[in-house]
Order: structure tokens, then C-alpha cells, then sequence
């Protein structure tokens, strides 16, 4: 049966690069056929690598961007306002705009489309290449309840997701999960190399590394208790654990990882 939830799910990517993959990896196949697909990108390779999975594609925005309910504008910030006005011929009253833009507020782009306020503006990270991934979600006036739930179906896809309250929570999102595969990337690469520096394999660094960080965040997914309790619970005094805090403290590790975010936060609000 066609059901109109079923006709809502075709969709096009603007801007066919790592962001949009990491989101087409979580849903074709799961929640729209690639044949529902049109990526609209520049780059004949990227189309290709596209055109191999089965979506339609096309160099740039045309009459077939019309016939796709959900637009994913999945392009470099500095370059979104030039690609909007490029699609804005071809939207209809009934197009639903997502944007993954890091600090672009959902309120230019509705300006640049002439006032359409069915947006959804999303700040993915990159494990939604393997259903990992987490994002948060600001929807502007005109995104009825139908539209929040076709634009959640599509995102449950790629990993957990959370709505906020307004475009600068957005960009608090991007500061922590947006950047922050990079932060945790950062430090699985400082325990490897750490590891190395105190006579391990390289090989046996880096899986007691990742075993170590899956294991940990497991625990506290799992687990009732704030992070700050199960840290507690492996540092004895005097013990092993508690000299290693010591030299993290020392080194203002936690006051400087909230600064990351902190710049990355900033950084977004400058990219509009
Ligand atoms: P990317 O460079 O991999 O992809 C951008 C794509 O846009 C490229 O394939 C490029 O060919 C295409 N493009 C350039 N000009 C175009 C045009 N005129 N029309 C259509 N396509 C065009 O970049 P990315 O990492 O996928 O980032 C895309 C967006 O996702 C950015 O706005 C970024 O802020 C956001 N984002 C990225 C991440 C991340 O971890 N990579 C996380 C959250 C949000």
C-alpha cells in the first residue's frame, strides 16, 4: 500500500559529502528505497559513488528537487546561502527543509527561502555512519507534528536524537556531540600512544584503548549512577587510579575540555 507516510520519505541531499553518507548509511535500505534518493553535488565522483548504491543524482538544483518531500541541505556552512537560493525555485509550500549546517540558524535560511518556516535545523556527528550516531533536532514555526515524526523516523535511524528550544542550543549541541567524536577521537589517540610510551604493542594499545572506552561508556550508559560515583568506585586511596586523577587535575583536564566545547560553541555562532 502507498500510504502517504510511505510517499513522505522520498527525499534529496544537497551536498552528497560525509555528513549526508553518515545519514543515507542509516537510512536507505532501513526507511526509503535509493531509488527515493536524488543527491544534488558538484563532483561527478561523488555522484557516481552515489549512483552505485541506486539513488538519482544531479549536478545542481533542477526541476527533480521539486518531486522530493525533504530537502537535507548537507552542505559547508560558508557556501549555504548561495546553494539555498539555487534550490529555492523549486520548493513547494509542502517541501520540508533539514539542515545539518553547523551555525546557520534555522531563521536565515527560512529568509532565504522567502519566509518558509518548515524547517528542521539538525546537528548530527559522524558514528551515524553505523547507527551510532547522535544528533539534536530545533524545528522552526510551520513543522507540524507529522513533519517532527517523518524527520525523527528518518534520524532514529542514524542513532539517538534529542529536540532543543532554539538555534543557540543548537549550537551548544554542536560544541559537545557534534565536535566531540573528535574529542573522544583526541583521547583514544593519547591512551594508544600513552600505551606505546610504556612498552605495549601498538596492537595491544590500541584494543586495551577502545575496549577500555567502550567498556566505560557502556558502564555509565548502563548504570544508574552519575559518572562521578563510578569514577569513585576504581580510585582507592592512594591507590593507582587516584595518582593518575592527579596528574588529570593538575593539568585542569576537565576545566580545559569544557573550554573545547566552549570554542567549538563559538565558532559555530561565527560560521552563519
Ligand atoms: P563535505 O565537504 O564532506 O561535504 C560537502 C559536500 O557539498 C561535498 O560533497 C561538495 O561537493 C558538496 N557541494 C559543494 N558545493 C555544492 C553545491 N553548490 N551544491 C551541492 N553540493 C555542493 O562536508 P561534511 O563534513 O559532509 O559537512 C557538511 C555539513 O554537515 C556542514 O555544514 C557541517 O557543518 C555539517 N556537519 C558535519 C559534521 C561532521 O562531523 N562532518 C557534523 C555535524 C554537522
Amino acid at each position: 500500500m502507498n500510504t502517504s507516510a510511505q510517499q513522505a520519505l522520498t527525499l534529496a541531499f544537497i551536498g552528497g559529502g560525509n555528513m549526508a553518507t553518515a545519514l543515507a548509511s542509516g537510512l536507505i535500505g532501513k526507511r526509503c528505497g535509493a531509488h527515493d534518493v536524488l543527491v544534488i553535488d558538484p563532483h561527478e565522483d561523488t555522484r557516481r559513488r552515489w549512483e552505485q548504491q541506486g539513488t538519482q543524482s544531479a549536478a545542481q538544483a533542477g526541476e527533480q528537487l521539486a518531486g522530493q518531500r525533504i530537502w537535507v541541505f548537507a552542505v559547508k556552512p560558508q557556501v549555504m546561502k548561495d546553494v539555498v537560493a539555487a534550490c529555492r525555485p523549486f520548493l513547494t509550500p509542502d517541501t520540508l527543509i533539514v539542515s545539518v549546517a553547523a551555525g546557520i540558524p534555522g531563521s536565515a535560511i527560512s529568509g532565504w527561502l522567502g519566509g518558509h518556516k518548515r524547517i528542521v535545523r539538525c546537528m548530527p556527528n559522524t558514528p551515524a555512519l553505523i547507527g551510532a550516531g547522535a544528533s539534536g533536532l530545533f524545528a522552526l514555526d510551520d513543522v507540524s507534528d507529522e513533519d517532527r515524526g517523518v524527520v525523527q523516523q528518518l534520524l532514529k535511524a542514524t542513532g539517538e536524537i534529542t529536540w532543543v528550544d532554539s538555534d543557540e542550543q543548537i549550537d551548544a549541541v554542536t560544541g559537545l556531540s557534534g565536535s566531540g567524536p573528535a574529542y573522544v577521537f583526541y583521547f583514544l589517540e593519547a591512551l594508544i600512544d600513552g600505551g606505546i610510551a610504556m612498552g605495549l604493542s601498538p596492537e595491544k594499545s590500541r584494543m586495551l584503548a577502545l575496549a577500555t572506552l567502550r567498556g566505560a561508556t557502556e558502564l555509565a550508559a548502563m548504570s544508574p549512577e552519575p559518572p562521578s560515583v563510578l569514577r569513585d568506585r576504581v580510585t582507592s586511596k592512594g591507590g593507582t587510579t587516584a595518582a593518575a586523577l592527579g596528574v588529570l587535575e593538575t593539568g585542569k583536564v576537565a576545566a580545559t575540555v569544557k573550554q573545547a566545547m566552549e570554542a567549538a560553541r563559538v565558532r559555530a555562532g561565527e560560521l552563519a
